[in-house]
């Protein structure tokens, strides 16, 4: 009976988010902030650059681009070149397509207006019928068991997805959103495409984690296909290693409709592939 006294004095714990703003305090590092005008000196950046474990930072002249598709968060490069990266405690890094993962976009590589627009009508769409009522089924595609520890807090009291009509299923045959995590293992990609293809249309697709983006440490080997995307088409992409289930959950919204974010390039491509 200790629970009730605990529940009194707690009282709800539930988060309010996307109602409310909510978040992590401030030593939580959701990504890594790049400077559009590098503060450092070539050879802290060359440094840097070296000290990357996953390739994901590439310097060209005086610019500067970090694909947080690549980011395992490990923080050196914030040590090395400070004036030129910061962790950043935010969580709604969460993109529709892989290409906004690269940060800051260069100059002209920005989607225009008409894209933007484009791109997000035809997700939005795809998912319309799912805004009220969405079922999850999570496929762990050769993660190594960090992810899924967060894709499990989703369900606990402090996310409680449960209250935004997100529901896991067991079966993708009653499934509208595949979460998938892992490096896409040689093993799973005849699981994963057969669980795409019994899942009924509308269908959108989230990969969670930098592993499930592409690899992450591991990237392409003889047992890994580097990410899922080779594999099945992804529509929403979670950086992070792993994600946080703040970020799980904003990238959830995002893909059912549920909030705006940074939309696109590829998702008409990606119409097209699920249509098989
Ligand atoms: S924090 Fe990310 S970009 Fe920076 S060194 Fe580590 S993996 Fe590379």
């Amino acid at each position: 009976m200790a629970w009730v006294p605990r529940g009194l004095r707690d009282g709800i714990v539930t988060t309010s988010y996307p109602r409310r703003p909510d978040g992590y305090g401030p030593g939580f590092v959701g990504s890594v902030a790049v400077s559009q005008v590098p503060g450092d000196p070539p050879d802290a950046l060359a440094d840097a650059v070296t000290a990357c474990p996953t390739a994901a930072i590439v310097v060209s002249g005086n610019v500067v681009q970090l694909d947080r598709g690549r980011c395992i968060l490990c923080g050196r490069c914030s040590e090395l070149a400070p004036g030129t990266f910061r962790p950043d405690p935010g969580f709604e890094t969460a993109t529709v397509g892989r290409r906004p993962l690269v940060v800051p976009a260069r100059a002209g590589e920005e989607p225009d207006d008409a894209t933007l627009a484009a791109a997000r009508a035809a997700l939005g769409r795809r998912v319309r019928a799912l805004r009220r009522s969405v079922h999850v089924r999570h496929v762990d595609a050769g993660s190594d068991g960090s992810d899924e520890w967060e894709v499990s807090a989703l369900t606990n009291p402090v996310y409680d997805v449960q209250r935004l009509g997100v529901f896991f299923t067991a079966s993708p045959k009653h499934a509208d959103l595949l979460l998938v995590t892992g490096v896409g293992s040689i093993g799973m990609t005849g699981p994963l495409e057969q669980v795409y293809d019994v899942m009924p249309h509308p269908k959108v697709v989230v990969g969670a984690g930098v592993e499930a983006v592409t690899g992450g440490m591991i990237g392409r080997r003889y047992a890994s296909s580097g990410g899922v995307t080779g594999v099945i088409p992804v529509d929403v992409f979670v950086p992070g290693s792993p994600p946080s289930p703040f970020g799980l959950l904003y990238g959830i919204l995002l893909a059912i409709g549920v909030l705006a974010g940074p939309v696109v390039i590829g998702a008409e491509a990606n119409d097209a592939r699920t249509a098989r």
